[in-house]
């Protein structure tokens, strides 16, 4: 069996969750807080908050920007659907507008029509890692003075060449960028997530929301010689990340520049093998964006049905996913009233499927792929 995705992991992992599990200190503290310094450092930004999972960080992205009942908030219904539902739990409305076709980002100028009086923040995705046009929403958003979040869930590693140089996703362009560790992603903590910001007050403030709204973290009081009592300051939420996750986390980082070189090996290998396929598109990647290919997505030509050749595949042992979903196609969405034109988004999900990609993947692996798929095309 080829299975769509496999996360890499070995006793370098085991050993360092062990570790975690006999220091005694079991929730957030100092593996958290080195994860947090290391990941920061990666990604140059100038602070990273550890929360439990990327939809929380999204949540507490969101509330640190202001977000809230009456807002609306510019983002891609072609997304997981955790993208649409952090801006719900802020009370406030998520507006789809759609993407490019060519990389399944967000199509800065539908973002552009989409801005009102009551626009607060645009959610921009970097959908299955690869870099979203953030010069172009940057203009957007400078323009309008609202606040551009990054869903990064996928992006860890991806890189952007921003005026010449080429850096991290992460380095936030706008006020903050979110990230996933679950174990579909490039990088895995079982369950977990990062903000990185470039504003002090705003990483302050995660650290609260993330935990209760407690002023004086247990860390800071474990170590105090003096008896310190903390306060509650606002109404907070249990997001933390815990030690034992934190500690897998950081050898998972240091494993991440082989990841992504494997993962870029991986996609261009498939390129060579799809290329000439009649009728499928490949992915594309802009000149200025280099994907770390947490997923392949290629889309099938309108001939041929999707779910078809998915069962055909699946018979072989060759396990794929349709493109990803559409949030305003889901019961919670499903009614919103205000519906800007979503048919990228829909050919999308209804015309792509996803190919395996994991970093243990062979030559022999890809080319049972490339040539299962050659004979559904030929059909
Ligand atoms: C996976 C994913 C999320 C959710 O991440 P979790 O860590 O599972 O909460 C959010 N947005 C996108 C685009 C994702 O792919």
């Amino acid at each position: 069996m080829i299975p769509i995705a496999k996360p890499f992991l070995d006793t370098t992992e085991a050993d360092a969750a062990r570790a975690a599990v006999l220091s005694g200190w079991l929730s957030q503290g100092p593996q958290v807080s080195a994860f947090e310094r290391e990941f920061a450092l990666l990604t140059g930004a100038r602070h990273a908050c550890a929360v439990s999972n990327c939809t929380t960080a999204l949540h507490l992205a969101l509330l640190a920007n202001g977000v809230g009942p009456g807002d609306e908030v510019i983002t891609s219904s072609h997304s997981f659907i955790a993208t649409a539902n952090s801006i719900r739990y802020c009370g406030a409305t998520p507006i789809f507008v759609d993407v490019d076709p060519a990389t399944y980002n967000i199509n800065p100028e539908r973002v552009a029509e989409a801005v009102t009086e009551r626009t607060r923040a645009i959610l921009a995705v970097h959908q299955m890692g690869m870099p979203c046009d953030l010069k172009s929403l940057m203009a957007v958003a400078n323009r309008h003075g609202i606040a551009l979040i990054e869903d990064a869930a996928c992006a860890i590693g991806s890189q952007i060449n921003v005026d010449g140089d080429w850096e991290l996703v992460g380095k936030p362009r706008g006020s903050i960028a979110c990230f996933s560790f679950h174990p579909r992603k490039v990088i895995t903590t079982g369950e977990g997530g990062m903000l990185t910001t470039s504003d002090a007050e705003i990483d302050r403030n995660l650290r609260l929301w993330r935990q209760h709204g407690m002023n004086v973290p247990d860390t800071v009081r474990h170590r105090s010689p003096q008896v310190i009592f903390e306060n509650y300051v606002f109404v907070g939420f249990n997001y933390r990340m815990t030690d034992v996750q934190a500690a897998v986390g950081r050898k998972q980082l240091e494993r991440l520049p082989e990841l992504f070189a494997r993962r870029r090996a991986i996609a261009s290998r498939y390129g060579e093998l799809l290329g000439n396929l009649e009728g499928l598109i490949l992915p594309f990647e802009p000149e200025w964006a280099r994907s770390n290919w947490q997923s392949y997505c290629v889309r099938l030509p309108d001939r041929v049905d999707q779910k078809t050749v998915m069962q055909n595949l699946l018979d072989q042992g060759i396990a794929t996913r349709r493109g990803i979903m559409c949030s305003h196609r889901e019961t919670p969405y499903s009614n919103d009233a205000r519906r800007h034109d979503l048919r990228q988004s829909e050919l999308a999900q209804d015309h792509s499927i996803l190919l395996p990609i994991y970093a243990q993947m062979t030559e022999e692996d890809q080319v049972r792929v490339a040539d299962a798929l050659r004979v559904e095309l030929s059909r």
